[in-house]
């Protein structure tokens, strides 16, 4: 698939293979960009800019509109495309794209909704006699740079409040599953101007490097990992940056837990997307009364889930984007082992696969656990207080989500008040995202917020206008 530049497709000279991580077949090449493309990439969302900065909101709102259900009359070859480049179960790449098409769908109406305010000068010395208003005016360019996990969605994420607001995209796809991203740009290509929405492919940082260093973007907004998320940081000057990053994620189990509910909440949260969301369950931890009894459910239930072919709908759980990706979480484990863990189910590697694997006797200095796995694993740590749970929760570089099972009123508001992230759902895994409400992780987890009309404000300025009527 080519890249898709002021509306013309594109190849270069070098191409990279899109690899299906249970077949092994190659899907499709993409192209390995050169350097002078990212100039070309650039320019043209430059020179896109007043073609949409002088469209209506109304016909904005229309052609995301638009987008929408073509995107929606399109669900099973997005969805099947989603599952063969990611490996994803097919059911799962279907909640994909409905969250894909709910994503949009909130873009299309924010983009009616971006309004400024009135602002009393007179309030302020020598304010008196003013008529002053504030208006949100569109960055110009930005950049959205995409992991391989849910790249749909979270590419949505960002290129519909950009558009919606009024900005020209670049889009820079993430290297193992560029294709159904590039697969949606070209439906937005269909509805928007040329230029408004670009894509570069290529493999490895260097055109992610080349772009979030150009001083003719506005913005970058970044989802991917805290180590990519601090190099560009640290390259990106004065535009500005949103970074959504890892994850570690704490669940806790408290005594007075509906343990069932708990396990579910295990389940649903730690072998998602065979383990590699960023706000999956990744340190369960649990208090010592309720802990045998909990162990004993969660490995039963794990014990169930089917592995299998990603295009079959009775599968559970797909591969890893890779193979390397799988060994790299089997030693992991294997090494938690060696530090004193046991493994009670799963453990085995086969291919890309990696079992569904609950560890027990592991400790908060394991690297299983203090670093972000990103794989189908569920860590068991043992503590004895709600105090001594909510410091291993903090005991984190990350601080995405959290969530905590309890009946108890008082264990759950200090849980929520004392838990460092950007979000602590009671009685809920911290998996759980709706694409309104406001996401975005504290301490290294990153910094800004998405969420449609979290991530506009994050994509406009805001410029005030003073008229002297004195
Ligand atoms: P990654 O950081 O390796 O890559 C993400 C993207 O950045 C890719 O498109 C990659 O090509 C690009 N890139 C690589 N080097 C770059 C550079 N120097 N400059 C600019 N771009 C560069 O992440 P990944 O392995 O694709 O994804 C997994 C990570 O993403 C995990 O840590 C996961 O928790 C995180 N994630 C976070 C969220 C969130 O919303 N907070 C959501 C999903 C995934």
């Amino acid at each position: 698939m080519d890249m898709l530049i002021n509306g013309k497709y594109v190849s270069d000279m070098d191409v990279s293979e899109v690899i299906n991580p249970y077949t092994n077949e190659v899907i499709d090449t993409v192209p390995v960009a050169h350097l002078n493309k990212v100039d070309d990439v650039i320019d043209a969302a430059n020179n896109a800019k007043s073609s949409l900065q002088e469209m209506s909101a109304f016909k904005i709102s229309n052609k995301l509109f638009a987008v929408c259900d073509k995107l929606k009359e399109n669900k099973d070859d997005f969805a099947e495309l989603l599952s063969r480049e990611v490996g994803k179960p097919i059911n799962e790449a279907y909640v994909e794209l409905d969250r894909s098409v709910e994503t949009l769908k909130l873009a299309a109406e924010e983009a009616k909704r971006i309004y400024g305010e009135s602002v009393p000068l007179d309030a302020g010395l020598n304010g008196k006699g003013f008529l002053a208003f504030t208006q949100k005016v569109p960055l110009g360019v930005v950049v959205a740079i995409t992991p391989f996990n849910y790249p749909l969605n979270l590419t949505i994420h960002k290129i519909a409040p950009a558009i919606a607001c009024k900005n020209t995209v670049i889009i820079k796809p993430p290297s193992d599953a560029p294709l159904t991203v590039m697969k949606f740009a070209e439906l937005l290509n269909e509805e928007f101007p040329d230029g408004v929405v670009n894509t570069i492919t290529g493999y490895g940082s260097e055109i992610g490097d080349a772009l979030v260093a150009s001083n003719n973007v506005d913005k970058i907004s970044f989802t991917g990992s805290v180590t990519t998320g601090l190099l560009i940081a640290q390259r990106a000057g004065m535009k500005k940056i949103t970074l959504e990053l890892g994850g570690n994620d704490p669940l806790i189990v408290l005594d007075d837990a509906d343990v069932d509910s708990a396990v579910k909440g295990v389940i649903n949260g730690a072998y998602l997307n065979a383990g590699q969301v960023c706000m999956g369950v990744k340190r369960i931890i649990v208090q010592e009364g309720i802990y045998d009894e909990f162990k004993t459910k969660l490995v039963s239930e794990t014990r169930k889930i089917k592995k299998g072919n990603p295009l079959d709908k009775n599968t559970e759980l797909g591969t890893l984007i890779s193979q390397k990706a799988a060994i790299q979480v089997e030693e992991t484990v294997n090494n938690a082992v060696k530090a004193g863990a046991e493994i009670l189910t799963g453990g085995k590697r086969d291919g890309a696969f990696y079992e569904a694997t609950v560890i027990d006797k592991v400790t908060a200095d394991m690297d299983l656990v203090v670093n972000e796995t990103f794989g189908p694993v569920a860590p068991l740590i043992k503590v004895k207080t709600v105090e001594e749970a909510i410091k291993i929760a903090n005991m984190t570089e990350y601080g995405l989500q959290a969530g905590v099972f309890t009946k108890n009123y008082y264990h759950a508001l200090k849980c929520v008040n004392e838990i460092e992230a950007g979000s602590v759902f009671v009685n809920k895994q911290s998996t759980f995202r709706t694409d309104n409400m406001p996401f975005g992780g504290f301490k290294n987890s990153g910094c800004g917020k998405e969420g449609i009309k979290y991530a506009v404000d994050e994509m406009t300025k805001t410029k005030l206008i003073g008229l002297n009527l004195r």
